[in-house]
């Protein structure tokens, strides 16, 4: 298993690559390809270019620079972890790529730097920096991988660890173009110990929502994360994998749903005509579900008081499109707004069954599906109030799509 490599591996292959570099396997067309587009970019001039293709770092550390990649369904993710405790041999590389990250014309028409984010004042095995956030979809995987060719990336980046399918997917091609061995990782204990790692890193990562349905009070309430476990963890990507966290060695992927964010944006697209994900959230802001949603009160006139159903309740989601008047008169917005519900309700619940299921009453809901999507997040937060009449908590993160990218980092330092 790549997990498994020894440091003996890894300088080996570094060593090779710096061979290569050097121009001893000049039979290897893709070095060849990758040298000679390189010398415009990062690599500026032709003694830069000796410079940036040095191994820095102490040896018992994997060469650095890092990077960590997360490749989705839907979204790559990728972090850098920018040292700031720079040697002088390392500087150069280190400004060039700064250079080259805070550029935004860098990332093509997709790609996108999440600035915000950017985590100062990290440590990673001993080494300081900060950590620098980076998406792009997907399905651009090909011109991503085209760009860093372009600009040498292959010269430049010694490590690079990935999680997620797209790391097995796209492994070869990567290795073909850009002449770059992924260490690949597993994408849940990635995201487990990214997580982790921000949480004990940046106080203020995990947050409740108080007063969610209230639009004057409801606020984020910084949540203190120092005794964690137990924990589930439910993570709204494409789809959702829903894991109860034990301990810091002990979790288990107790559900999941195909019914994700990939099924939020995708049935948007649609019903609605828009294209994006944040399109279908501002059609979302502005419609209302219960123009398309049938309502306990649409069946009951009222409560369902047995039950303890309260009238506002959906009983059927989509239920009154099976109406020609309501279907007629039914708006885009509150389309996206049901569709919205639907996905999020759904995720409420089966969160909630697998928390009695396990005993365990706090949520951490990640996943790229709560980008900007408050509506999302404060519904779940509702929900899992309400039904379990208070007794779980709903807790959020700020860097949500990013924690595989991080942790599959984390899990290399783990094997040196
Ligand atoms: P995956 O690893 O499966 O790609 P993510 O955690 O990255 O999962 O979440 C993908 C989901 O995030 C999409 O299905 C969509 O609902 C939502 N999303 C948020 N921002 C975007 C975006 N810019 N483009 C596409 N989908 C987005």
């Amino acid at each position: 298993m790549e997990a498994e490599r020894s440091k003996e591996e890894i300088q080996a292959e570094t060593t090779k690559r710096k061979t290569a570099e050097e121009g001893i396997e000049k039979d290897d067309k893709s070095t060849e390809e990758i040298k000679e587009s390189s010398t415009d970019n990062l690599e500026e001039t032709e003694s830069d270019q000796d410079e940036d293709s040095q191994v820095y770092g102490p040896p018992e550390l994997p060469p650095m620079p890092w990077f960590g990649m997360d490749i989705g369904g839907t979204l790559s993710k990728l972090v850098y972890f920018e040292p700031t405790d720079t040697s002088e041999t390392e500087q150069e590389t280190v400004t060039n790529i700064r250079r080259y990250l805070t550029n935004n014309l860098a990332y093509g028409e997709h790609g996108h730097r999440d600035g915000d984010k950017m985590l100062e004042n990290v440590t990673i095995k001993q080494r300081s920096g900060r950590i620098h956030f980076i998406r792009f979809p997907t399905s651009q995987m090909h011109a991503f991988i085209d760009l860093s060719k372009e600009k040498g990336m292959a010269h430049t980046v010694s490590t690079v660890c990935a999680t997620g399918g797209g790391a097995y997917k796209f492994e070869k091609d990567i290795y073909r173009e850009l002449n770059m061995k992924l260490y690949k990782f597993d994408e849940l204990d990635s995201l487990i110990s990214g997580l982790r790692f921000i949480a004990e890193n940046n106080r203020e990562e995990i947050y409740y929502w108080q007063d969610p349905l209230n639009e004057e009070k409801a606020h984020k309430e910084i949540y203190d994360f120092k005794d964690p476990y137990p924990y589930m963890l439910v993570n709204i990507g494409s789809g959702v994998s829903i894991l109860a966290v034990k301990s810091p060695t002990e979790h288990v992927r107790v559900s999941g749903t195909s019914l994700g964010g990939g099924t939020f944006l995708g049935l948007s697209r649609l019903l609605t005509g828009c294209t994006t994900f944040e399109e279908a959230l501002t059609l979302a802001a502005h419609g209302d579900n219960k123009n398309v949603d049938k309502l306990v009160k649409d069946i009951y006139g009222g409560d369902y008081e047995r039950f303890c159903l309260p009238g506002d309740i959906v009983a059927s989601s989509f239920g009154q499109m099976s109406f020609n008047e309501k279907l007629a008169s039914v708006k885009k917005e509150d389309l996206a707004r049901a569709t919205l519900m639907m996905i999020t309700n759904n995720i409420g619940s089966i969160a909630r069954l697998c928390c009695r299921g396990e005993g365990i009453d706090r949520v951490i809901f990640v996943g790229n599906f709560l980008r900007i999507n408050t509506i999302a997040m404060k519904s779940l937060a509702n929900a899992m109030e309400f039904w379990s009449g208070g007794a779980m908590k709903a807790l959020f993160c700020e860097h949500e799509g990013y924690f595989g990218a991080v942790g599959c980092l984390l899990e290399l330092m783990k094997t040196h």
